[in-house]
């Protein structure tokens, strides 16, 4: 039997906190795109006090009746644009994003290392495996061998940790 069941679907919603207007990311694309985001921390002789927090979220129709009459619009093409902003947004990316690229960027680097051979540990298994006249896939075994007679003197530590397994 096929039937309809109700479910509950959470969205994301920004509420101007000037009017109150709900801005649905997924059903009006347009109108949360053009939100306005105030986040900042207040800096020393800020009006707001120094060192506090700073936030507010105000739809597109609520900046146009408040600062609409202040602000300089220009009639321009964002494709080949004549106009030149003062002052270009230099953060585009959310800190959560901002995260995962410089960690998606650190492990291709890493990965690039390795594969070049450039990469500090690669370098050094093969220093190691020229010095002592062996293959490179057999410097781990004779590492662990040396590290296994360098701490010979530390035996007591083995037997009691074997003891509590
Ligand atoms: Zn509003």
């Amino acid at each position: 039997m096929l039937q309809y069941k109700p479910v509950t679907v959470e969205r994301l919603i920004c509420t101007c906190d000037r009017c109150g207007k709900a801005m649905d990311q997924e059903a009006d694309l347009m109108e949360w795109q053009e939100r306005f985001v105030i986040s900042f921390r207040a800096g020393f002789g800020s009006v707001f006090g120094d060192g506090n927090s700073v936030e507010g979220d105000f739809c597109q129709d609520c900046i146009q009746t408040v600062l609409g009459k202040y602000l300089r619009v220009r009639l321009d093409d964002p494709f080949e644009p004549k106009h030149k902003l003062t002052s270009e947004p230099q953060k585009l990316l959310q800190p959560n994003q901002q995260k995962k690229v410089e960690e998606g960027e650190r492990m291709q680097e890493e990965l690039l290392g390795i594969i070049k051979g450039t990469d500090e540990r690669v370098a050094n298994i093969r220093k190691l495996a020229n010095r002592l006249d062996i293959p490179q896939g057999q410097v781990a075994d004779v590492a662990i061998d040396h590290m296994l007679q360098a701490t010979q003197h530390l035996k007591k530590a083995d037997e009691a940790s074997e003891a509590q397994s």
